[in-house]
């Protein structure tokens, strides 16, 4: 079962940095990593990784 490779970005339901079930899939992620200091900072380090390519479906 592969974790990292197979997440949905687009419509997330387990948080892919700790395994934590979303309240919603998408915005639950983002209420998410604001309350997990540890989920934020790898996502944000995720984020800068692939920027180039997912940057538009996460702004704002
Ligand atoms: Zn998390």
């Amino acid at each position: 079962m592969a974790v990292n490779t197979t997440a949905d970005w687009t419509n997330p339901i387990h948080c892919p940095f700790c395994g934590t079930e979303l309240e919603s899939p998408g915005a639950g992620f983002v209420d998410h990593i604001e309350e997990s200091d540890d989920c934020k900072q790898s996502f944000d380090h995720w984020r800068e990784n692939i920027t180039g390519d997912l940057a538009g479906e996460w702004a704002g």
